[in-house]
């Protein structure tokens, strides 16, 4: 009986090994460069365009900062009338092109008129930046707009004004060159992205279905080409975000007696919300191998090394390893669950007072699926105190809807990079920061978050860190990026 068993068992494992075998070998490689650049050729371009970094780094000499306190009162007007002027006066032909509106007396709605009655394909783009605490340790001042030896040292270079000024110089160029426009284009420049885009993104999205302005797709700001973010693929990646994870934060309150600190009780206050705050700690949300998570690895799989290729080739049977991996980086776990972290505690004003008050905050970032009341009743659970009241703390946003990875929009910005990153491979993900695309969600459901820049890991600590910088090769090719792009929609 137990030998019957035991080469039942055997069979199955042999089974198993030899499916994952065919389907790791099955899965090989497509190639890579399908994709000529359509219209524009590259060498031509980049020998006469010397003055797309110079346009970018005037652009950072004109801050808009934004600050969390900030609201339409109280920002900079003058500042972000200057940043409209300068749009204006650097690009002429878009400015005797295009149709401008200024939403909401901040932001900027530009509307090039395609040729087709096809509905418009539209880029976003913020020109607020977080402020510069650490200006004084800057390798070149922030806000001076600094080129030195073909890279541009400033706030903005990479977050967003890179995006913005790369549209405006593509659109330009291709009107300069009598390039037509199939498709309309529409340029929404917010101007406090980096708040919440509450005054901006979220006027723009009111304004386009007020005035019923059809929109196909979306393009902002998320992951560049990159090398090493996937694990065991050696071929730079672009990740394509099909959406972002949403952020709510809980606030956790503890009313209790106060009294003398030298006649203590065994509970008070704060020691109830230090034991509900410990057991978050020890607790972590289910890990979702899914969406575009799932989309990610499948899409990947094929361009990574052997054993890469078994692992996430067959996700059915390796993907609880496959979590575990996953899980043991911080960046890489926060694609696949919920994540939390305390961030505020409040408690006590005087030393020898027990305090009748604690209240903490804390910050959940939502994977798709994962909805603020269940993130909500996770945390009451888990706490199991009813003396800790749990609340949600000033307005949640849930995570967006995901987009198809299939289609306008998404298909044309795939074979784009195809053609303007050679040997890059192109996959769906998940942006676990936020962006302008919340905002859009009632506009269209195709939001595509991907930015033409091939960063750099040093690149990348620079993006609301100090020494923000970007090269001409980076910028240019952007621009050529989008020159591509929109002959392609
Ligand atoms: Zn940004």
């Amino acid at each position: 009986m137990l030998l019957r068993t035991l080469k039942i068992a055997g069979i199955v494992v042999l089974a198993l090994i030899t499916t994952i075998i065919i389907i790791t070998l099955v899965k090989s490689p497509k190639s890579l460069n399908t994709q000529p650049a359509i219209l524009v050729d590259g060498k031509e371009y980049l020998a006469i365009q010397t003055s797309a970094l110079e346009h970018l780094a005037q652009s950072t000499t004109i801050p808009v900062i934004g600050y969390d306190d900030a609201n339409n009162d109280s920002i900079n007007h003058q500042t972000i009338l200057n940043f409209h002027q300068w749009v204006k006066s650097t690009y002429p032909l878009i400015a005797k092109n295009a149709k401008w509106e200024i939403i909401n007396q901040h932001s900027l709605l530009i509307t090039l008129k395609g040729q087709s009655n096809k509905a418009a394909a539209m880029f976003l783009g913020h020109f607020d930046v977080v402020p510069t605490p650490d200006s004084a340790n800057w390798k070149y001042k922030p806000f001076k707009g600094t080129i030195d030896r073909d890279t541009l040292w400033g706030r903005g270079a990479l977050d967003d004004k890179n995006v913005i000024v790369a549209l405006l110089e593509a659109a330009e160029y291709s009107l300069s060159k009598g390039l037509r426009f199939n498709r309309t284009l529409i340029f929404a420049f917010g101007h406090d992205e980096e708040t919440g885009g509450k005054n901006g993104a979220a006027a723009i999205a009111h304004h386009l279905i007020k005035h019923k302005i059809p929109v196909s797709f979306i393009a902002d700001e998320g992951f560049g080409v990159m090398k090493g973010i996937v694990p065991g693929l050696k071929n730079n990646c672009a990740i394509i975000g099909l959406s972002e994870k949403g952020n709510v934060s809980i606030k956790l309150t503890v009313n209790q007696l106060g009294g003398h600190s030298a006649w203590p009780n065994p509970e008070n206050a704060t020691s109830i919300l230090s034991r509900g705050l410990n057991n978050l700690e020890n607790y972590q949300f289910p890990a979702h191998l899914d969406g575009p998570v799932r989309g990610l690895f499948t899409e990947a799989a094929p361009y990574m090394n052997w054993g890469y290729r078994a692992l996430f080739s067959n996700l059915w049977i390796t993907a609880p390893l496959v979590k575990t991996v996953l899980l043991g980086g911080e960046k890489t776990a926060a694609t696949i669950r919920t994540t939390h972290v305390t961030t505020i505690i409040k408690s006590g004003t005087k030393e020898n007072v027990v305090p009748p008050l604690a209240e903490a905050i804390v910050n959940l970032r939502l994977f798709p699926g994962d909805k603020i009341s269940y993130v909500q009743n996770e945390i009451n659970r888990v706490i199991d105190d009813p003396r800790i009241k749990a609340t949600v703390y000033l307005d949640g946003q849930e995570a967006t809807p995901i987009s198809p990875d299939q289609g306008d929009g998404y298909d044309q910005i795939r074979d784009c990079i195809h053609a303007q990153f050679p040997e890059t491979v192109v996959v769906p993900g998940l942006v676990i920061t936020g962006t302008d695309c919340k905002n859009y969600t009632a506009v269209t459901n195709r939001m595509y978050r991907f930015v033409p820049f091939e960063f750099s890991n040093s690149n990348l600590s620079g993006i609301h860190g100090k020494n923000e910088y970007i090269t001409r090769a980076q910028f240019n090719r952007g621009v050529l990026f989008y020159i591509d792009l929109f002959q392609r929609l």
